[in-house]
């Protein structure tokens, strides 16, 4: 399992895959120590989740440059990771007790309540755009519930999936709890129908997440899934234009792009269609590319040379089909897997701009008459993870983010995930929920308890 820079195009280490063999014995050890795990209590899990969130920030540095090698994360995003990780283990340890506790419910019982209780051991299977937080932001809570983890991560970023494996090693949790498996995809499989794996988590792709989905359906085993957006940005004609435009840019090219909640489709109300084309492209030629190591740096490489092709392939595509290029199209003249980027504009349906999600630095700017058209264009498409409205009148922005089909939708503000709110999509971004009291109680046992 090869790890290569994206920025230098080679190799930074080549990993020894985990055998059948191997991965089955892992699973074994991990199961075993389920059996203790589940036993501890909340003040034991919550100290040492305490600890992993230390032991993050006691590293931050190179946490940050293993992600920012191995996938492209320009270094203060990757610095910011790391530290959101710290704040999801902080925020579980904190809570995961009050969310799990007795729910106490009248009924003809003397006493009859709901008890949450652990199911064993989670395969979390992710993606390699946030190489920590995907991880993290499953294994707080599992872990917190009293559950371990198996991780097989994506196969461009082994050493952020190792490092991990030791960050919970080294706050002290048992060796065995949550483990790492050195694994491509075709032998996932085998994992899913092992039968001391109980649930799956799955981020990335539709492929991935029908695939793995059917599977685990098949072994009748639970799976959250979160999958790719296509999110819409809203512009009405009566948005803050200065800052709607600048966090346009941000929403866009957070990550290089490769975010699933980075914005994608703005849709754009005719009376400020200029002025957004024309600002939004001027913040867009003005970012600084260059390698992801540099601290002045604000736009690094594709993760991916494939990823960067089929990228370019949808952009040039949605040209062929009538958009307009404002900016960029086209690869940057420099080694490594870099893209400029790309403003297009007059985007319709029919274009891959519109029709799919597009992985990177480019914005898909589609003209509408009014809200209402705004609303069809947004709710137009086969994904429904996130979204954002913009308009001085909160009412309005709030009663048109209600009429958007997602998981999500910000008035006047950047979509992002917060441990405090629940994350997921609808439609074929996925189900389940992530963060919050939602996302701990996904993988566990709700029993009824009803005493006579
Ligand atoms: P991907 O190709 O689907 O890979 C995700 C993970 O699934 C990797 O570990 C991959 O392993 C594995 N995988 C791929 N095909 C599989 C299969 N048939 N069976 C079992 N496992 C399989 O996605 P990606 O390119 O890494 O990530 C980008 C996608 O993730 C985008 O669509 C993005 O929107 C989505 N995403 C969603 C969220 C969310 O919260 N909704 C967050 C981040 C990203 P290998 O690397 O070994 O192939």
């Amino acid at each position: 399992m090869k790890a290569i820079s994206p920025t230098t195009n080679e190799l930074i280490k080549d990993y020894e895959e985990h055998s059948e063999n191997e991965a089955r014995d892992i699973i074994g050890d991990v199961h075993e120590e389920f059996l203790k795990w589940r036993e501890s209590t909340f003040a034991h899990r919550s100290n040492l989740m305490n600890r992993a969130a230390s032991v993050l920030r006691d590293n931050i540095d190179s946490y940050a440059s293993i992600m920012t090698q191995e996938m492209g994360k320009i270094i203060p995003e990757s610095r910011a990771e790391v530290e959101k990780c710290a704040w999801v283990c902080d925020y579980y340890a904190e809570n995961a007790e009050k969310f799990l506790a007795d729910e106490i419910v009248e009924t003809d019982a003397s006493r009859s309540f709901v008890s949450f209780e652990p199911i064993g051991i989670v395969l979390a299977v992710m993606p390699w755009n946030f190489p920590f937080w995907q991880v993290f932001r499953f294994a707080a809570p599992a872990l917190m519930a009293g559950n371990a983890g198996v991780l097989k991560h994506a196969s461009n970023v082994p050493g952020s999936a190792l490092a991990i494996e030791q960050v919970f090693r080294e706050a002290g949790f048992p060796e065995n709890l949550f483990r790492t498996l050195l694994i491509s995809s075709g032998k996932v499989e085998g994992v899913i129908r092992n039968p001391k794996i109980k649930a799956v988590t799955l981020t990335g792709s539709e492929p991935a997440g029908s695939s793995v989905a059917s599977i685990a359906g098949s072994e009748i085993k639970k799976t959250v899934l979160e999958l790719g957006g296509s999110d819409p940005y809203i512009v009405l004609g009566d948005a803050d234009i200065t800052a709607c435009v600048k966090t346009s840019v941000t929403a866009r090219m957070i990550n290089q792009g490769q975010s699933c909640i980075a914005a994608k489709r703005f849709i754009v109300v005719e009376s400020m269609l200029e002025q957004f084309e024309k600002d939004q492209t001027a913040i867009m030629e003005s970012m600084k590319l260059g390698d992801p190591m540099d601290e002045e740096t604000q736009v690094g490489p594709i993760a991916r040379k494939d990823l960067l092709e089929e990228l370019h392939e949808q952009v040039t595509k949605s040209i062929d089909k009538g958009a307009k290029l404002l900016t960029g199209g086209k690869r940057a003249d420099r080694v490594g897997a870099f893209y400029l980027p790309t403003v297009l504009t007059n985007v319709k349906k029919g274009m891959p701009a519109y029709d799919e999600e597009t992985f990177g630095p480019v914005s898909a700017i589609i003209p509408v008459k009014d809200e209402d058209e705004a609303v069809k264009v947004a709710n137009d498409s086969d994904l429904g993870l996130g979204g954002s409205v913009w308009s001085k009148d909160i009412e309005r922005g709030i009663r048109v983010a209600r009429r958007i089909e997602t998981g999500n939708v910000f008035v006047n503000g950047l979509t992002k995930s917060d441990p405090r709110l629940p994350f997921g999509g609808i439609k074929k971004s996925g189900y389940g929920r992530e963060l919050s009291h939602y996302g701990i109680r996904e993988f566990v046992n709700i029993k009824t308890i009803w005493v006579a």
